[in-house]
């Protein structure tokens, strides 16, 4: 605990800490070393951890980096968290992010951007930037962050460090802020496999709270990281040959697959026509339901209200209008949009079908191999401000992780090396659903 606490005070500059809980880290280390000389600690007993400011921590600031929960507390723990707690693990603080995880590069947050530890002008991508940062600069082992649309894989690759999002319903969203409920969720960020089985068996599984969560019984990750001696595994031409790939990640990612080729493993190119689809369907659907979720933030329940208001209406209108920024006010007008009665049938209940023509084929391509691999971004850390303009820019930086969102399947990114200026680039890999344990053996055995 020392020692991360230590790492986060020489790094305060990178914004990566929202709050940083010192003395209840150090009094929980103490109690955690009595129970481990007693024999009695838990199975993450003295394990740092980060949350990301989007889960439910009891007695804690809350605001997923929003102006909107100025002052909110949680007031009660999430079931991951809980389980954290539970198997004696040491939660360090918690994260800056995107406000209401909406974004690609941490610069939508409330509190200020993250900045990349590796070259400060550059982001570290998001909307977990702060939890990918706080794995990278060693402020603690693991963080918890969530994944709607890739916003644990795309940080942890421009941060160099690995990032894996579970089936969706693998973990129970009970105590994760609703951003895209059918899309949300809780991801692991960690710079070792074993760490990340290790958390990820203690916090999935069932949950009374979550009627969404599988009902599945928990594989013990961390003892089954074994890789199988030949894997069949597919990666999809058009990722290769997408506008705006950056020429060095689709090296890397050419060699990497050459690597796997001349250890034995079978790899074969694949066709995914609906590429050019993704982007729409995920940002339809996502903005849709983030509309609605969002529509609870009015100044009466929750945080910030409005000094400048008069009549419930302008309550209403002045508390939302002054406390959320402006990407997720755009992206409540938008969803609102392809909700209202004219544009429905058009917008949600197409990208709805869609939705479905991408799970169904990616499930087809997963049932002739284990796994997919592809970039996880098309391009390397940005400079901060480079896509702040157009959100479009910005929206193509999902352009990879959105596939596997959108199907719910797991998936991962690991580090695969370095471009000439020494930024990280990181490769993908996807799976079925469920097959969190194959995925995370794989990625052992590959880094
Ligand atoms: N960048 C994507 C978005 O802005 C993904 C965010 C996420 O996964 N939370 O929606």
């Amino acid at each position: 605990v020392e020692y991360y606490l230590k790492n986060i005070e020489d790094h305060k500059y990178l914004n990566a800490f929202l709050e940083v809980y010192t003395e209840e880290a150090q009094e929980t280390a103490k109690k955690v070393d009595v129970k481990i000389k007693e024999g009695t600690a838990g199975p993450l007993a003295g394990l740092v951890v980060s949350i990301k400011d989007v889960l439910c921590h009891l007695d804690h600031g809350l605001q997923a980096s929003s102006k909107i929960l100025e002052g909110f507390q949680s007031q009660f723990n999430g079931t991951a968290v809980q389980r954290l707690i539970d198997a004696d693990a040491i939660i360090i603080g918690r994260t800056n992010c995107d406000e209401f995880a909406m974004g690609s590069s941490n610069e939508n947050s409330a509190f200020g951007p993250v900045l990349n530890a590796i070259d400060n002008e550059r982001v570290p991508g998001g909307s977990s930037g702060g939890a990918a940062v706080s794995v990278q600069a060693d402020m603690c082992l693991v963080a918890l962050g969530s994944d709607t649309g890739g916003s644990v894989r795309q940080p942890a690759a421009f941060c160099g460090v690995i990032g894996l999002k579970p089936t969706y319903s693998r973990i129970s969203r009970h105590g994760l802020m609703a951003y895209a409920s059918s899309f949300d969720c809780i991801g692991l960020l960690a710079k070792n496999v074993d760490s990340i089985a290790a958390t990820l068996e203690v916090i999935a599984g069932k949950d009374d709270y979550d009627s969404t969560v599988s009902q599945k019984p928990v594989p013990h990750y961390s003892q089954n990281l074994t890789p199988d001696s030949e894997y069949k595994i597919a990666y999809i031409r058009e990722t290769m040959e997408a506008e705006g790939i950056n020429e060095e990640v689709k090296a890397k990612t050419v060699e990497a697959i050459e690597k796997l080729k001349s250890n034995g493993h079978q790899v074969d190119a694949v066709d995914f026509p609906l590429l050019d689809y993704l982007l729409a369907t995920y940002y339809i659907l996502t903005t849709a339901e983030a509309s609605s979720n969002l529509s609870r933030y009015d100044g009466v329940k929750y945080g910030f209200r409005s000094p400048h208001t008069h009549d419930l209406e302008s309550m209403y209108k002045k508390s939302r209008s002054e406390g959320f920024g402006h990407e997720v006010k755009t992206r409540i007008m938008l969803g609102t949009f392809v909700l209202s009665a004219s544009y429905y049938d058009a917008y949600y209940t197409k990208a709805q079908k869609v939705r479905r023509m991408i799970r169904d084929e990616t499930k087809k391509i997963l049932s002739k191999y284990d796994f997919i691999v592809l970039p996880t971004s098309p391009t390397t850390a940005f400079k901060l401000g480079e896509h702040s303009e157009d959100p479009l820019e910005m929206y193509l930086a999902d352009l990879f992780t959105v596939q596997s969102s959108v199907s719910g399947l797991p998936t991962i990114s690991i580090p695969n090396g370095k471009d000439n200026g020494g930024l990280p680039i990181g490769l993908q890999i996807v799976s079925d659903d469920f097959q969190e344990e194959k995925i995370l053996a794989f990625s052992n055995y590959l880094i």
